[in-house]
């Protein structure tokens, strides 16, 4: 029970919670959290955490970086506000699309700007469907996605994801999606299965669906490069490759969602480098502005943006945006921000740190409870079972996970609970001496829990 007028009491008496259980939040309340710096953050009882996640996979320069906020400043002072539809424009958003053109692969040299990974995630699907009608398909629609892949939760994007629980009891409407097999071999490879066959017959289930669903229907294939959400699943070797190769033969378009992977946290500049996927069209978010400021963009093909531009002349519009999109604060802040990342090195840190990280979490791998220890980069996940030779999962999934989540706040420590999967995912500033405290506040938590 909070205390009478608590924030902790006051928050509960007004706020729904995004994934949150509103019982249980109203019998323990939330941790508020007042300030950060660096890769800690401070609740207003004085406690400090490492913030194992970077926020939600996104605080990738830290804590209370001043030229952030020096950035924002300027431009509230200079002009708070202004739009970019109907032939205006302004300087923060011209500089930033160039700034991501010049940054992205080659072939994606146009820009369209949303506030979250969600809304960007919608409007793939309207530029997908629009770019088909302005081709004259209009029956090639259909998207295919993973199980357990996260692309959001507004309507249409909810239903690219491959999770019950942004599904159940939300009705959502019939929009054609096909999820396929997670390509996450430690689960979903068969006994006597190498990895190798895997991919092979994950390569047969993407082509027989499409050849069940008909190629002149199947609009898209969307993925993130690693799962992050769903488990922090990386792509099997040569999974990716099959992907392309397939969707290429079928014209089929690839979208890679980087919402996370992109700007370093695999240790390159984007996942799709990682992974050798050459998209056709790029969802980025989160770390653009390390959530200083709510953004997202998609980077468009050449192709595509032609047929969606000859389109709006055609029929007078391309009747689609947001108050904000590409809003002057949001994108003044990130390109101050994508200039600290380029300035301070930091996916270079990420691959140099995310080895250290990858090492010293592959230690836990003996430990009693520890199924298995994936990532890439700085971004991990270390997979608890309740029988490490059977892979057996607890008696119920997701228990044992949640009481590490918790329990990791009394080590000064937050990491993710996905399932009983638990996320790594710090700030790209992260040292070697930092990995290793939040390693040793993590072991302390796991020996808590076994
Ligand atoms: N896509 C991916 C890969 C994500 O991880 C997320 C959020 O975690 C989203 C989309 C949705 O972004 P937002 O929460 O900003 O709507």
């Amino acid at each position: 029970m909070s205390r009478p007028n608590s924030t902790a009491a006051r928050d509960i008496a007004h706020q729904l919670h995004p994934y949150t259980n509103a019982v249980r939040h109203a019998e323990i309340g939330p941790i508020v959290m007042d300030r950060g710096e660096g890769i800690y953050v401070f609740d207003d009882q004085g406690n400090r955490y490492i913030e194992g996640l970077a926020g939600l996979w996104s605080v990738a320069v830290g804590f209370g970086e001043k030229r952030l906020v020096e950035a924002a400043r300027k431009q509230l002072d200079k002009l708070p506000y202004y739009h970019t539809f109907a032939h205006k424009s302004h300087l923060p958003s011209i500089e930033l699309a160039e700034k991501l053109a010049e940054m992205t692969p080659e072939g994606l040299s146009h820009v369209f700007f949303t506030n979250s990974g969600s809304e960007a995630n919608d409007t793939v699907i309207k530029l997908v469907w629009y770019y088909n009608n302005a081709l004259g398909r209009p029956k090639k629609k259909k998207f295919l996605a993973r199980t357990q892949g996260y692309h959001g939760v507004t309507v249409a994007a909810a239903s690219l994801t491959g999770l019950p629980n942004n599904h159940r009891d939300f009705d959502l409407p019939a929009i054609p999606v096909r999820h396929l097999t997670c390509p996450h071999f430690y689960r979903f490879g068969n006994p006597g299965e190498t990895e190798a066959q895997f991919v092979e017959r994950l390569a047969a289930e993407l082509e027989a669906v499409i050849q069940e669903e008909g190629a002149d229907t199947i609009a898209a294939f969307i993925g993130e490069p690693l799962m992050s959400a769903g488990g922090v699943i990386p792509a099997p070797e040569g999974y990716w490759q099959k992907v392309q190769e397939i969707c290429r033969r079928y014209d089929i378009l690839v979208v890679a969602d980087e919402v996370i992977t992109g700007f370093g946290r695999l240790g390159t500049t984007f996942g799709s480098e990682h992974y050798g996927i050459k998209p056709d069209l790029m969802v980025l978010s989160k770390q653009i502005t390390s959530s200083y400021q709510p953004l997202a963009a998609i980077m468009i093909s050449d192709d595509i943006f032609k047929a969606v531009a000859d389109n709006s002349g055609k029929i007078g519009t391309f009747g689609h945006g947001y108050t904000a999109t590409g809003h002057p604060v949001a994108t003044a802040v990130a390109l101050e921000n994508l200039a600290i990342i380029e300035e301070r090195k930091l996916v270079e840190n990420a691959t140099a740190m995310g080895k250290v990280l990858q090492a010293r979490l592959a230690k836990l791998a003996s430990h009693p409870l520890v199924g298995e220890v994936r990532g890439v980069g700085l971004i991990a996940g270390v997979e608890l079972v309740a029988d490490k030779a059977t892979k057996a999962r607890f008696a119920e999934h997701g228990k044992v996970g949640a009481y590490v989540f918790a329990r990791a706040h009394h080590h000064g420590l937050i990491v993710r609970n996905i399932m009983d999967t638990l996320a790594f995912c710090p700030p790209l500033i992260i040292t070697e001496s930092q990995i290793e405290e939040m390693a040793q506040a993590f072991e302390r938590t796991l020996d808590d829990a076994a």
